[in-house]
């Protein structure tokens, strides 16, 4: 391979994604100066319509956050106290913290070894007479098992809604991710697939009450300025932020392409390579590999040697949600979550985005390879 002449590889290079683009983040930016429509400007709407006819659900409203997003969909649903919740141990902290801050008790599930996602196989035994949502996590970029999950949530009479944060674009038997239950949250976090240029999130739905109910509740809960219906939060998404995202919208799909690309170069130059568990694109899902996360022995070691190639990298995540700190009153503890417990010593996530180059790919393949081959001796 000839990647000797590559100095660095990046986790993540905003940048890079930037560059082609400033002329026309600029002129929004600039935009918002003279029109000074900042709060609920006619981007949003614009955003909004785009961003929906994007996941092919009826309707999106705009959240200053992703996490808000979860909790808004959760509170329009009247989600609360008394409540349970179903998620995975397997996500980020955000998905759990939307659960409990509307006051629902969060109940975890383990994940699938080979999706790293919902088992649906565990899924009904967590089912209780309090339970009242289940949120399924698109993680890495690659939807859970949706069918199982939705037939589990109907008979049982609970919700079935989707925390798609990572997963923006991707497809589940041909359906969007987004539209698939009753709800589902986004984020535009920068380093998401589609990113802000700051903070911001969505919910994406298909009913128009629900969907009026987050509009309110987003705005300090009124359908008309001063006269509160319901009581409501400030959770809008910026004007900036949303002509900032209509602009990046519209490269989503070819960045997702990318990605895809690179995943697959990645795919192919692990196969056969012991040592190293590559993931796997199942085959009911289009994945759109916000993350790319492999699993090694000596994750740490890898990661120290990657350091010093100037190879980024990343865990996601390294503690589970039940093992964390902020969670022990929910009293699960070391062994609930066998899978999930197993991959948090061993996965890392290698750097993954649109702009980097097939050489890149190749000399990240060929430092993770050497390392494994060799043992940990070169790390140290
Ligand atoms: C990023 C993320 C969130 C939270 O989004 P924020 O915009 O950072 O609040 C929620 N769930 C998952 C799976 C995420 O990756």
């Amino acid at each position: 391979m000839t990647t000797e002449t590559i100095q660095q590889v990046p986790f993540v290079d905003l940048a890079a994604q930037h560059a082609p683009l400033a002329a026309e983040l600029e002129h929004v930016f600039r935009e918002r100066l003279t029109k000074t429509d900042f709060i609920l400007g006619k981007p949003v709407a614009e955003f909004e319509e785009a961003f929906a006819a994007y996941c092919e659900a009826p309707y999106a409203v705009g959240i200053d956050n992703g996490t808000a997003a979860l909790e808004m969909l959760l509170r329009a649903y009247e989600i609360g106290p008394g409540d349970e919740v179903i998620t995975v141990a397997n996500t980020f902290i955000a998905t759990v913290l939307a659960i409990s801050s509307v006051g629902a008790k969060p109940v975890l599930v383990d994940i699938d070894p080979v999706s790293y996602n919902m088992d649906p196989s565990k899924l009904e035994a967590a089912i209780t007479e309090r339970t009242k949502g289940i949120v399924a996590v698109h993680l890495y970029g690659q939807p859970a098992d949706m069918d199982p999950i939705l037939e589990i949530g109907r008979k049982h009479n609970v919700l079935v809604m989707e925390d798609a944060a990572q997963a923006h674009g991707a497809y589940y038997k041909g359906k969007r991710a987004g539209s698939l239950g009753d709800g589902a949250a986004f984020s535009f976090y920068p380093a998401k697939n589609l990113g802000a240029c700051g903070d911001g999130g969505a919910v994406v739905v298909n009913d128009a009450q629900i969907a009026e109910r987050i509009r309110m509740l987003r705005n300090y809960g009124q359908r008309e300025k001063y006269y509160h219906v319901t009581e409501g939060f400030n959770h809008r998404l910026d004007t900036l932020q949303a002509g900032i995202l209509s602009v990046k919208l519209r490269h989503l799909d070819a960045w997702n392409a990318a990605r895809a690309h690179h995943a697959h170069h990645y795919n192919r130059l692990f196969a056969g390579m012991t040592g190293v568990v590559a993931p796997t694109e199942l085959d009911y899902a289009q994945a759109v590999w916000h993350l790319y996360v492999v699993r090694v022995d000596d994750r740490d070691g890898l990661r120290a040697y990657l350091q010093e190639q100037n190879i980024g990298t990343g865990i996601h995540y390294p503690v589970p949600c039940h093992l964390q700190e902020a969670y022990t009153s929910l009293g699960y503890g070391a062994g609930s979550f066998p899978v999930t417990e197993a991959y948090a010593s061993k996965i890392v996530s290698l750097p993954m985005y649109a702009e980097m180059t097939d050489a890149m790919v190749e000399h990240v393949v060929e430092h993770v390879h050497r390392f494994v081959s060799q043992g940990q001796a070169v790390a140290r």
